[in-house]
């Protein structure tokens, strides 16, 4: 079998999806943004059609995030589609936290696909990583770097 790691994983991304990331992104700013992702499995990956902004209700969201209960509930109950979570770092790399790591067993049953995103410069656009987030052999969930395509 081959190994997991080696299996190339995409994540394709639509425009406005993206600019709707981004724009959220932006929106939170100095504090973490964050939200849901909607769409569905597609060749080698996975597509993401929509976003859906959660507020972020952390009482210290410089450095993390925690959903909304009540929207992402709402969320949870509109089904169709949920495939994944984004939260930005604002002020690092957009690869995953201690916290994030920690965070990552309350979403990863019901969801595959983790994006993470940093402001790139001062004109609103966005530094981008994708993972897939998946049960390995010991039994934990694991994110995965994926490729992000665009369009
Ligand atoms: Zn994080």
């Amino acid at each position: 079998m081959a190994d997991p790691h080696t299996v190339r994983r995409e994540i394709r991304l639509s425009a406005s999806c993206g600019r709707h990331i981004a724009e959220h992104l932006v929106s939170g700013l100095p504090y973490e943004a964050c939200g849901v992702l909607r769409g569905k499995a597609a060749a080698g990956g996975m597509r993401i059609d929509a976003f859906a902004p959660i507020r972020n209700v952390a009482p210290d969201p410089l450095h993390r995030f925690v959903l909304d209960p009540v929207e992402w509930t709402r969320e949870c109950l509109r089904g169709d589609g949920l495939i994944g979570l984004f939260h930005s770092h604002p002020c690092s790399p957009p690869v995953p936290s201690e916290e994030d790591l920690r965070q990552l067993p309350l979403f990863a049953g019901m969801l595959s696909v983790y994006l993470i995103g940093s402001p790139k410069n001062a004109d609103g656009e966005m530094e981008l990583n994708g993972f897939m987030i998946e049960k390995e052999k010991d039994g934990l969930y694991h994110l995965i770097p994926a490729v992000i395509k665009h369009g």
